[in-house]
C-alpha cells in the first residue's frame, strides 16, 4: 500500500461529469475571461466567509500583490512577515518594492509571534502580513492589537487558510485585506493557478478590482497602474463544482487530524505540542534543553480552543535531529512527507541584502525549519492507510 501527500484525482475524478458540464457550459459560452462565472463564483465564496467582498485573481500570490498595490505598498516601506513560512509571502512584497522584514514565529502554533513582531516595526512599517500556516489561524487578537497601536493595514495570507476560524471569524475576514490560494495542493485545489482576495471595505475592493485589469476604467483609461491579474471563467465553473463539497472535505481532514491524535498519542515518546507553551505573545525561544533531552521524539501539532484548524498539513516537530531519518523511514515504506518548509525566508540567497532588523532575532524559524516533517492528511486517505501512517511512525519512535 502506497500513501502519497496528496492524490488530486481521488478527489477530482468522482465529479467528471459535473467537470464535463462545466466546462461545456464555459466552452459554450464563448466567454473566457472574467464575466458571469466569475462573479458568480466570489459571490459564493463571499457569502460563505461572511466577506462583504471577494475578488477573484489569477493565483494566491498575485492576491498579496493586488493586496499590497492597493495599500499603496512600495519603494521605501517595510512589511512585516514571518520568516517561517512559503516564499510567496515575502516575494509578494519584494515584487512591489517594499522591504520584508522577517519576524520570528510561535514553536505551538508556527505562526507569526506578534511580540517579535513589535520589536520589528520602525518608522517606514506600512502593513503586517500575518500567515495561517498549515490551515490554523495565526494569533489575530495579538496582530490586531499590534496593528491599531502601530497604526498597520493588516494582510491575511490565508492562501492554506480557507475556511479555517479563529473566534467565530473566518480567517482572511479580520484584517483589511485576506488572500487565498486556489493551487491544486491548497485545500480548495483547482485546475490550474488562482487566487481570491476578500476584503470588508468597499474603496479597497474596488481598487483591488482595478487593479486586476490594468487600473483600466473606463476603457483604455488608466488612473492606477495595475497588471493581468484575472481569475479564468473555466477555473471558476471548475472550483463551482467542488466548492460545496468543500465542508466534508474540511470534515475529512479534520477527522483524519483526530485518527492521528488517538493512534499517536498512545506513545510516551509523542507529546501534543501544549497550549501553555504557546509563544504567540512572548518572547521567542528556542525549545530548552530539557525538552531536547527528555523522552519525547514528536511533537503533534495542536489547535487552539478558540480555533477551528481546516488542517492544510499535518506537520509533526521531530526532536533530536531525526526529522530526515523518520522522513526516509516513511519514504522506505511508501509513505510520503514532505519538508514545509526547508529553509526559512531570512536564510534565501534572494533576501541576503536586506538590512540586518529583517534577517535577526529568527532562531524558532531556524529551529522549525530543521524539525518540522508532514505527513499525509488529505480528505480521501482510507482507514488503512492513515492506520499505516501512525503504526509506521510508532515503530520508528519505538527503535529508539
Ligand atoms: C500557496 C501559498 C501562497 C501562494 O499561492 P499561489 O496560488 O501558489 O500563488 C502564498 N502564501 C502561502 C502561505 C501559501 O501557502
Amino acid at each position: 500500500m502506497q500513501v502519497p501527500l496528496l492524490d488530486v484525482n481521488a478527489q477530482n475524478l468522482p465529479l467528471e461529469n459535473e467537470l464535463r458540464e462545466a466546462f461545456l457550459r464555459v466552452l459554450r459560452s464563448g466567454q473566457f475571461i472574467l464575466g458571469p462565472e466569475v462573479e458568480a463564483f466570489e459571490k459564493s465564496i463571499a457569502a460563505w466567509l461572511g466577506a462583504k467582498n471577494a475578488i477573484a485573481v489569477s493565483s494566491g500570490t498575485d492576491a498579496l500583490i493586488v493586496a499590497l498595490l492597493a495599500l499603496d505598498i512600495g519603494p521605501g516601506h517595510e512589511v512585516l512577515c514571518p520568516s517561517f513560512t512559503f516564499f510567496a509571502t515575502a516575494g509578494a512584497i519584494a515584487r512591489v518594492g517594499a522591504t520584508p522584514v522577517f519576524v520570528d514565529s510561535c514553536p505551538v502554533c508556527f505562526n507569526i509571534n506578534t511580540q517579535a513582531a513589535l520589536h520589528k516595526v520602525t518608522a517606514n512599517t506600512k502593513a503586517i502580513i500575518p500567515v495561517h500556516l498549515f490551515g490554523q489561524s495565526a494569533d489575530m487578537e495579538g496582530v490586531q492589537r499590534l496593528a491599531e497601536k502601530c497604526n498597520l493595514p493588516v494582510i491575511e495570507d490565508a492562501a492554506q487558510a480557507l475556511g479555517a476560524r479563529t473566534r467565530d471569524k473566518f480567517c482572511g475576514t479580520i484584517g483589511d485585506f485576506g488572500t487565498f490560494s486556489f493551487f491544486p495542493s491548497k485545500n480548495l485545489g483547482g485546475f490550474g493557478d488562482g487566487g481570491l482576495i476578500t476584503t470588508n471595505d468597499p474603496a479597497l475592493a474596488q481598487k483591488a478590482r482595478l487593479i486586476r485589469v490594468h487600473g483600466m476604467h473606463p476603457r483604455y483609461h488608466h488612473h492606477i497602474i495595475g497588471g493581468n491579474f484575472r481569475f479564468d471563467p473555466l477555473q471558476a465553473a471548475l472550483l463551482s463544482v467542488k466548492f460545496p463539497h468543500y465542508p466534508q472535505y474540511t470534515q475529512n481532514r479534520q477527522n483524519n487530524a483526530q485518527t492521528y491524535f488517538n493512534r499517536l498519542l498512545e506513545s510516551p515518546k509523542i507529546v501534543q505540542a501544549s497550549l501553555t507553551d504557546c509563544q504567540c505573545q512572548k518572547s521567542p525561544q528556542v525549545s530548552s534543553t530539557d525538552e531536547q533531552t527528555a523522552s519525547p521524539v514528536i511533537i503533534l501539532p495542536c489547535e487552539a480552543p478558540h480555533n477551528t484548524h481546516i488542517w492544510n498539513q499535518f506537520t509533526l516537530r521531530v526532536l533530536h535531529n531525526k526529522r530526515d531519518a523518520l522522513k526516509n523511514f516513511l519514504s522506505e515504506r511508501q509513505i510520503a512527507s514532505e519538508i514545509y518548509y526547508p529553509i526559512p525566508l531570512h536564510q534565501q540567497a534572494c533576501f541576503n541584502q536586506l538590512p540586518p532588523h529583517s534577517l535577526t532575532s529568527l532562531s524558532v524559524a531556524d529551529q522549525l525549519a530543521k524539525e518540522v516533517l508532514s505527513i499525509p492528511i488529505y480528505p480521501e486517505l482510507s482507514s488503512d492507510q492513515l492506520n499505516l501512517v501512525a503504526d509506521t511512525i510508532l515503530e520508528f519512535v519505538n527503535l529508539g
